[in-house]
C-alpha cells in the first residue's frame, strides 16, 4: 500500500467518507424514483447502411432527478449494479419498452423491434426467462420482437449459465446480441459456442477508424468474421459521413449512432419513424 503520512491518511478517509455519503444520497435518490417517477426510456434508432431504412431500437434508461437535473447512466448503473436495485431498474426498462414497442407495432410500424440491455445481475437472477416471459405476454407483442444485449463479460463469468440463459430466451424466438463486442475477454472459440444472433462493435473501434488503420483492421476482421458465421453486425457510436460509407463497404449491415440519431424520448422516435417509413 502507498504510504501516506498521518495528516494525508485523514484527508483520504474525509474523502472517502464524503464519497460514501454521496453515493448513499444517489442511492437514495434513485430509489425514490423508482417509486415517484423520474425514470424514463429513450430509443436509438439501429439503421441499415445500405438505404437508411430504421429496423430497430435500443432501449436507453433516462433519469432525471429534481436536484442533480440529469443523471448519466455511466453514473447510476454501476450504483445500480452494486446495490442490486438494477435488477428492478432493469425489469422497469423491459417493462417500459415492451409497452411502447406495443403502441409503435398498432401505429404500423409492426416489423420494429426493441433490444434492452441486461446487467450481469439481472442476468443471474434464476428466473430472470419467467419475468422475461411474463412482461412480452403482458404487452402483446411478439416475443421475436425483444433483442437482449449481453456484454461479453457478464457471459464470461459463468459460461454455462450464459449459454442455458441464452438458448431459453432465443428458443422463444427472441434474439440475443453481444453488446461491446472487441472489449472483453471472448475468443473466436467463444463466438461460436454461444447461441448468439448478432454482436455490436465497440465503439471505441468505431470512433477513430478513419485516422487509425489499426481501428480500421480490426472492424473490418470483425465485420468479415460475423458474416462468416452469418451474425448480425451492428457498429455503435458511428458519427461522421466516413464512418458509415467505411462500415457499408466493408459489409456491415446495421449502425447506431449521432450520424443518424442520438436517442429520443418515445414521442419524438413516433416523428422519426412517420418520416422514416417508406412510400
Ligand atoms: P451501451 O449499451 O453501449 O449503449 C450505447 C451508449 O452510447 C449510450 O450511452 C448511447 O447514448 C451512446 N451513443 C449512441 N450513439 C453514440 C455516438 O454516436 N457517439 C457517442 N459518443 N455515444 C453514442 P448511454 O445512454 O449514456 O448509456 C451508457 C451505458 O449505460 C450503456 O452503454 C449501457 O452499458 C448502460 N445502460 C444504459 N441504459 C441501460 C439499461 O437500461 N440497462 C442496463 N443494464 N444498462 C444500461
Ligand atoms: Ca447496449
Ligand atoms: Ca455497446
Ligand atoms: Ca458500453
Amino acid at each position: 500500500a502507498k504510504q501516506l503520512g498521518p495528516g494525508k491518511y485523514r484527508f483520504f478517509i474525509a474523502d472517502m467518507n464524503r464519497r460514501n455519503a454521496e453515493q448513499q444520497r444517489l442511492e437514495q435518490s434513485l430509489r425514490r424514483a423508482l417509486e415517484n417517477g423520474g425514470i424514463e426510456v429513450h430509443y436509438q434508432p439501429k439503421v441499415r447502411l445500405v438505404d437508411g431504412h430504421i429496423v430497430g431500437l435500443e432501449a436507453l434508461v433516462r433519469w432525471t432527478d429534481a436536484e442533480r437535473g440529469v443523471v448519466p447512466p455511466g453514473h447510476f448503473i454501476p450504483l445500480a449494479e452494486r446495490t442490486g436495485l438494477i435488477v428492478q431498474l432493469g425489469e422497469r426498462v423491459l417493462e417500459t419498452a415492451l409497452r411502447q414497442l406495443a403502441r409503435l407495432h398498432h401505429l404500423g410500424h409492426d416489423d420494429l423491434h426493441v433490444a434492452v440491455n441486461l446487467a450481469a445481475l439481472q442476468f443471474q437472477q434464476p428466473n430472470l426467462v419467467e419475468r422475461i416471459d411474463g412482461l412480452i405476454h403482458a404487452s402483446g407483442v411478439p416475443a421475436a420482437a425483444l433483442e437482449l444485449e449481453i456484454t461479453e463479460t457478464t457471459m464470461m463469468r459463468d459460461i454455462d449459465h450464459a449459454i442455458a440463459v441464452m438458448t431459453r430466451l432465443r428458443e422463444r424466438g427472441s434474439h440475443v446480441t453481444i453488446d461491446d463486442f472487441g472489449t472483453g475477454y471472448s475468443s473466436l472459440e467463444y463466438l461460436k459456442r454461444f447461441p448468439i444472433d448478432g454482436l455490436k462493435i465497440d465503439q471505441s473501434f468505431v470512433r477513430d477508424l478513419a485516422s487509425d488503420a489499426n481501428d480500421a483492421a480490426i472492424v473490418s476482421a470483425i465485420i468479415a468474421m460475423a458474416r462468416t458465421l452469418q451474425l448480425e453486425v451492428v457498429a455503435e457510436g458511428v458519427e461522421t459521413a466516413a464512418q458509415w460509407d467505411y462500415l457499408r463497404r466493408h459489409g456491415c449491415q446495421l449502425a447506431q449512432g449521432y450520424y443518424f440519431s442520438k436517442p429520443l424520448p418515445a414521442d419524438e422516435l413516433e416523428l422519426l419513424l412517420q418520416q422514416n417509413a417508406p412510400g
